[in-house]
């Protein structure tokens, strides 16, 4: 059954419960805001040059409105209002039907839930949100690709995607600071599960496992501004992979063991490492899942460096990086987290050649790797031909070094940086702040 990459998970539907988990997936998650949506479009075509895949390759599937059929098609033959009446309408299997085929690509291959195209829409159509109900409709099916599978699987066990135990957290942190005081000075301590701080941080966990220099520059940017910070081992992982399988119910309660350790702990605050869609989902998804405001600051780190570098906490020695140095907006924090001035206000602490991609903050290009794609090894050909319009854009700034504030997209830059042969470096902006640090 499972084709383009697709893998399952292990539900073992018969026909008849596929078509029943459709309809209560159907039910839960369309509103009529959605059904408008739905029958707003004019085919215009504007929305075809806002998407990164549309201008990598000219190709029709590739219009974001060409997408919005895909489920079109779908919700006709399952949920049309009058024939669903019909006693002698039976719609077909959809554990068979081709149809699923085509919205399996549509929704996980070739849509990163980007949000862009919504902004050209002059019917307001946001193919990224319809997009959204047809992931979580093959959610339904068990028809999700399968990076998205097993890390989420190993999170809602073990409470991070990389299925670390709480004395591996302890030890890796412990070996942290000691590597850390050689720089930071001998009674350097990194504080786990301290009661009342300001600052409930929570890592990525591959920062823990394979990329600990990482960890020592957020630490250390923290540190140098005298922050009363504290990680946990009630959480370390900004990850929530649930989300873009297309399961709300996964992804909060992955977000919720976040906000059970700042409870537990008291925090004031909670500030995340950079993850794009780690921070939208705490951030924003799940006050909306909620129904309800956080009554608690949530924070991107880069968040903190401006305003630490604005109250005087942190000073950055200028220029230590060769410069131009362009920024590229990850769409979870700029367009869809409205993070676009602070990190512009840190790079331009640092550097005295700073050059924007053209279009940038909220019009900003997705890089590829976004919607979970970075998380699937099958995807990795589609990702590298998709991120060719974020690599004209690069190369266009005659940028040396891209820094960027989340996870996935440093990885995807560097690699469409090594597939177009770009010459770039590509930075974490916890990386070029914590090596300015006067
Ligand atoms: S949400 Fe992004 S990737 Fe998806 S169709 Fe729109 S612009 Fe393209
Ligand atoms: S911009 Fe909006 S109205 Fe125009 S084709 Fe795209 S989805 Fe349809």
């Amino acid at each position: 059954m499972a084709s383009h990459g697709a893998s399952t998970l292990d539900m073992n539907l018969n026909p008849a419960q596929a078509v029943d988990s459709l309809q209560k997936i159907y039910r839960k998650y369309t509103s009529r805001k959605f059904f408008a949506m739905l029958q707003a479009c004019v085919h215009c075509g504007l929305c075809a040059e806002a998407c990164h895949y549309y201008c990598s390759e000219k190709k029709s599937d590739f219009i974001p409105a060409n997408r919005i059929k895909r489920l079109a098609a779908v919700i006709n033959e399952y949920f049309h209002p009058l024939k669903s009446k019909l006693p002698f309408f039976t719609p077909g299997n959809p554990l068979t039907n081709p149809k699923f085929d085509g919205l399996y690509k549509a929704a996980f291959e070739n849509c990163t839930l980007c949000g862009k195209c919504a902004l050209i829409c002059p019917m307001g159509i946001n193919t990224g949100e319809i997009m959204y109900l047809a992931r979580a409709l093959l959610f339904g099916l068990g028809r999700i690709p399968s990076g998205l599978i097993g890390p989420v699987q190993t999170t809602l066990t073990t409470g991070n995607y990389l299925g670390l135990s709480g004395e591996d957290f302890i030890e890796t942190v412990e070996w942290i600071a000691e590597e850390m005081a050689e720089d930071m000075g001998a009674g350097f301590t990194i504080p786990i599960d301290k009661e009342q701080p300001q600052v409930l941080y929570i890592p990525h966990p591959l920062t823990l496992r394979d990329l600990p220099f990482l960890l020592m520059s957020e630490l250390k940017i923290l540190a140098a501004a005298g922050e009363d910070y504290t990680l946990s081992t009630h959480d370390f992982d900004v990850v929530n992979y649930a989300f873009y399988q297309g399961s709300k119910e996964n992804a909060f309660q992955i977000a919720n063991t976040t906000l059970q350790a700042r409870e537990k702990l008291q925090a004031k605050s909670i500030a995340l490492a950079p993850c794009g869609h780690g921070y939208r989902i705490l951030r924003w998804e799940v006050e909306k899942m909620l129904g309800e405001k956080h009554n608690f600051p949530i924070y991107s780190l880069v968040e903190l460096i401006d305003r630490y570098i604005q109250d005087g906490r942190l000073k950055l020695e200028k220029d230590k990086f060769e410069g131009p140095i362009t920024y590229h907006d990850p769409c979870n924090i700029a367009r869809r987290g409205g993070i676009i001035q602070q990190p512009r206000n840190v790079i331009k602490a640092l550097t005295s050649n700073f050059v924007e991609m053209e279009p940038y903050g909220v019009h900003n290009f997705c890089c590829g790797g976004g919607g979970g794609l970075a998380s699937t090894a099958d995807f990795g050909k589609i990702r590298a031909t998709m991120g060719k319009a974020k690599a004209e854009q690069i190369r266009k700034t005659g940028a040396k070094i891209v820094v960027t504030g989340c996870f996935n997209c440093k990885t995807q830059i560097r690699d469409i940086g090594q597939n177009y042969d770009l010459g770039i470096e590509v930075k974490s902006i916890v990386e070029v702040v914590a090596d300015s640090i006067r």
